[in-house]
């Protein structure tokens, strides 16, 4: 066996992203113990973090110690009891896992689908949600399957007209576009860390409100997950009395990396993270349209960060990739499901919002469809920046 050396890859899929040095010079200090006094007050900097960027000052917010999947697993192994009513919305693959998961809860699932493309349909999930006696409403927020937004604030509020609880994915909108727990009413929110939040993958953070807490608190059997019933991990996660509980090993020198992107990000600002996701959004728009290529979904429910762009007919979704990733060191990503060669995912998640990352994927995308068949005007396609960045030429 030798030392593995990584080839240095641009990477603009749907997640990991780019990880700025600091971050990656962070996780390589040496570590200190999982209940040293400094580690715990990283902790707590980092609950404090969460409840920002979450916006939700009165939620219990935690990273949990895996991928952002973790999160999924644990709002729903958490809310949800055997026999319990759940609507979910589904419009993509992500939307899909969690039914999955839920019915793994023993939940009396109520699936909405819409088609991949388009937001979870408000109207019908309402109309689902009256129709009887519903214990929580289940959506994804940012579907990085297929680029949409769906109305989160709109969701939240049928629900809780309703009587439900929410469960909102919020792994590729977190730090991307606005979430805000509060506002909407959300009970429970999870993310990834490495999205919008450009950290290492294998962080989960989620934010519990105090009426899912208490809901947890009063099952009438014990989360069937040990690792994230969230009870014990907030007895690992709390300073209460100044001691806390041993429950797992924190992935120390990860939370090291996770603390130092949200100084990165909090440093930014969350609302010019947004705007910039969504400046960054209109320039490469302007480029994926100047070189004659078309997105997925109509524009007003389109992700800024995670754009859906359709392969134009006659060209091969893997030749393109093989090439990017050969010629230009530049990873972006497939189609899923039934959307396999029929679009690329190119993410400017976090540190690849950035103008340098923008010219640099519609570089080597024009190349690469000039090479394979489908010519494009490199001139134009730059100029088209230029004119999105307010650049005189
Ligand atoms: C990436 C993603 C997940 C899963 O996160 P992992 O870190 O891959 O487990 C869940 N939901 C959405 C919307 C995602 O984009």
């Amino acid at each position: 066996m030798k030392s593995f050396h990584p080839p240095r890859r641009i990477l603009m899929g749907p997640g990991p992203t780019e990880v700025e040095p600091r971050v990656l010079a962070a996780q390589a200090l040496p570590p200190v113990g999982h209940l040293d006094p400094s580690f715990q007050d990283l902790m707590e900097e980092i609950k404090g973090a969460l409840q920002t960027i979450f916006n939700a000052p009165d939620h219990a917010c935690v990273p949990l110690p895996a991928p952002g999947t973790a999160g999924m697993e644990a709002a729903i192994m958490n809310l949800i009891e055997p026999g319990d009513r759940v609507v979910i919305g589904i419009n993509g693959v992500f939307g899909g896992r969690m039914q999955e998961m839920a019915r793994r809860a023993g939940a009396n699932v109520t699936a909405v689908e819409s088609e991949w493309g388009k937001p979870v349909d408000v109207e019908r999930v309402t109309a689902e949600l009256k129709r009887e006696k519903t214990k929580a409403l289940i959506f994804v927020h940012a579907e990085t399957s297929t680029g949409v937004r769906s109305d989160a604030a709109a969701l939240c509020k049928a629900a809780n007209e309703h009587g439900a609880m929410t469960i909102v994915d919020t792994v590729t909108s977190l730090g991307g576009i606005a979430v805000n727990a509060k506002a909407w009413g959300a009970d429970i929110l999870f993310s990834g860390s490495q999205k919008c939040l450009s950290a290492p993958a294998g962080l989960s953070p989620i934010a519990v409100s105090e009426r899912a807490r208490e809901a947890i608190a009063a099952r009438k059997t014990p989360p069937h997950s040990w690792l994230f019933d969230f009870g014990l991990l907030m007895s690992y996660w709390n300073k209460q009395g100044g001691a806390r509980t041993y429950h797992h090993t924190a992935p120390i020198n990860a939370l090291y990396g996770f603390h130092e992107a949200l100084v990165v990000l909090l440093e930014e600002g969350l609302d010019n993270a947004i705007a910039r996701h969504a400046k960054m959004h209109a320039v490469f728009a302007a480029g994926i349209q100047a070189a004659g290529l078309k997105y997925l979904v109509a524009e007003r429910d389109r992700l800024p960060q995670l754009n859906a762009v359709l392969i134009p007919e006659g060209v091969n979704d893997q030749r393109i990739r093989a090439r990017l990733l050969r010629d230009w060191n530049l990873e972006i990503g497939g189609g899923l499901g039934a959307l396999q060669g029929k679009i690329w995912r190119i993410g400017l998640l976090g540190a690849a919002a950035t103008p340098w990352h923008v010219r640099f994927c519609l570089s080597a995308l024009s190349q690469a469809l000039s090479v394979e068949g489908f010519p494009v005007d490199a001139a134009a396609v730059s100029a088209a920046v230029d004119e999105a960045l307010g650049i005189p030429n």
